[in-house]
């Protein structure tokens, strides 16, 4: 009864606070633009494949699968955490013994995946710690990224590492079923010698607690954490844009001043909201659509985009993650003001000029190569041509070679600079 009450001060805790977070980060959503979504049918076989089914992870098909093996062990362990809890409050145990047959196939499963994903994220502590991967490098990637990204993986471990200790601790407790639910922590369990009964309950509840502990610390780090996408990639991904990734989203008030002035019998669909109008494309934290904010989130900051990116690969100062990571922070900074003095807060800072440079998105081709390879699809190319619009439309601010090519659209109706009437002289000697 007393684990019972503890268990029970635990979840609420645990529950509590990250309730608190996934609050903060509606109420930073609320702060954003609108965003249209497209059909839903579409968007199910996108989520299967691209998140559930990881194609995209695999383009790298070596830390592709190990990657996938520690996104399905989750989703398998994910059923092991919800037995653990509900044993916890109802003080039974096995709680979901009542799936009969099927029972000792999901035990044995997800021992199967302790030890593919215990063995995937010791390769990758490995790999981060002493191989120094290229694309964990850049501008952006400062030392606290990179302790928070060990802090995470060591966390996973911990899990696992208890994860074992209770299913070798169970094998002991009950050895004549142990090799149908636990395959390989029963061959384990066979290595240890413990005799008495009272060794091995208290072996499996030192470990029952510590993981159930860990799965509570880790779910509560991960909102603050980059390993947010543990819990952002699925709804990013379903929630990514299902046209061509080279179709730029129209702004609606310009298309449809456009056709009023083409048409004036042209009625609008709809209006949009005079905060919506306020600005022509992105200058700060909330003139970025919901989507944006989204994409920042479920950033893993894993490199895939910058390391394709010609820009940054031929020396630009364009980082795509960065982009990302950008919005993300300046959210962070801008955010809570904005929720305590309302959206007109200002701190004399913005997302482009002080987070992210002009030199920097004008170096962008919108080659859509980033948003190709993001596991998670992220739009960076779309970001970045919102902040040029309101470079373009707000500050005048454009490079002098597009100055030049609008002036032109302008007067000649062409990006050349010569008169309309003067196109057809080309062909004046042609009999
Ligand atoms: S679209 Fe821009 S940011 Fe993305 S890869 Fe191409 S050049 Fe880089
Ligand atoms: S934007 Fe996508 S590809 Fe780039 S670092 Fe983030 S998750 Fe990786």
């Amino acid at each position: 009864m007393v684990n019972q009450i503890v268990f029970i001060i635990e979840v609420i805790i645990a529950f509590g606070l990250l309730t608190f977070s996934f609050y903060r980060i509606l109420k930073y959503i609320k702060l954003t633009r609108s965003h249209s979504l497209g059909p839903l049918g579409k968007r199910l076989v996108k989520t299967l494949s691209v998140a559930i089914f990881q194609t995209k992870i695999f383009r790298r098909p070596v830390l592709g699968f190990f990657h996938a093996l520690v996104f399905w062990g989750f989703c398998v362990i994910l059923f092991g955490s919800l037995e653990m809890m509900v044993d916890g409050i109802s003080g039974n145990e096995n709680s979901f013994k009542f799936f009969g047959p099927i029972y000792p196939i999901f035990r044995s499963i997800i021992d199967i995946f302790t030890y593919l994903v215990f063995i995937s994220v010791v390769i990758f502590l490995f790999r981060r710690l002493f191989l120094h991967v290229k694309r964990f490098s850049g501008i952006e990637m400062k030392h606290k990224s990179h302790v928070d990204a060990n802090i995470a993986l060591t966390l996973i471990l911990l899990l696992m590492v208890s994860l074992i200790g209770i299913n070798v601790f169970s094998s002991l407790m009950v050895p004549e079923t142990a090799k149908n639910s636990y395959p390989i922590s029963s061959r384990l369990a066979a290595l240890f010698s413990f005799s008495d009964s009272a060794s091995i309950t208290t072996g499996y509840l030192i470990n029952w607690w510590s993981h159930i502990s860990l799965i509570f610390i880790f779910m509560n780090i991960l909102p603050y954490s980059k390993h947010f996408h543990v819990f952002m990639s699925v709804p990013n991904v379903f929630f990514s844009r299902l046209e061509p990734l080279g179709k730029l989203p129209n702004m609606d008030n310009i298309t449809n001043e456009v056709k009023s002035m083409m048409d004036p019998g042209f009625v609008p669909e709809s209006i949009p909201s005079t905060s919506e109008l306020a600005r022509f494309g992105v200058k700060d934290i909330e003139d970025v659509t919901w989507k944006n904010y989204l994409d920042s989130l479920s950033c893993t900051q894993c490199g895939r985009c910058t390391s394709s990116c010609p820009a940054n690969i031929t020396g630009k100062k364009l980082s795509p993650r960065k982009i990302m990571m950008d919005v993300r922070a300046r959210m962070k900074e801008k955010g809570p003001h904005m929720l305590k003095e309302g959206k007109q807060f200002n701190d004399n800072r913005s997302l482009l000029h002080n987070f992210i440079s002009t030199e920097e998105i004008w170096a962008c081709t919108t080659c859509n190569a980033c948003a190709q390879e993001c596991p998670v699809n992220i739009n960076h190319p779309e970001m970045i041509v919102f902040l040029r619009r309101y470079l373009v439309m707000e500050e005048s601010a454009a490079p002098s070679g597009l100055n030049i090519m609008f002036t032109n659209i302008e007067n000649n109706g062409a990006p050349w600079q010569f008169s309309p009437e003067d196109r057809m002289l080309w062909a004046k000697d042609i009999s």
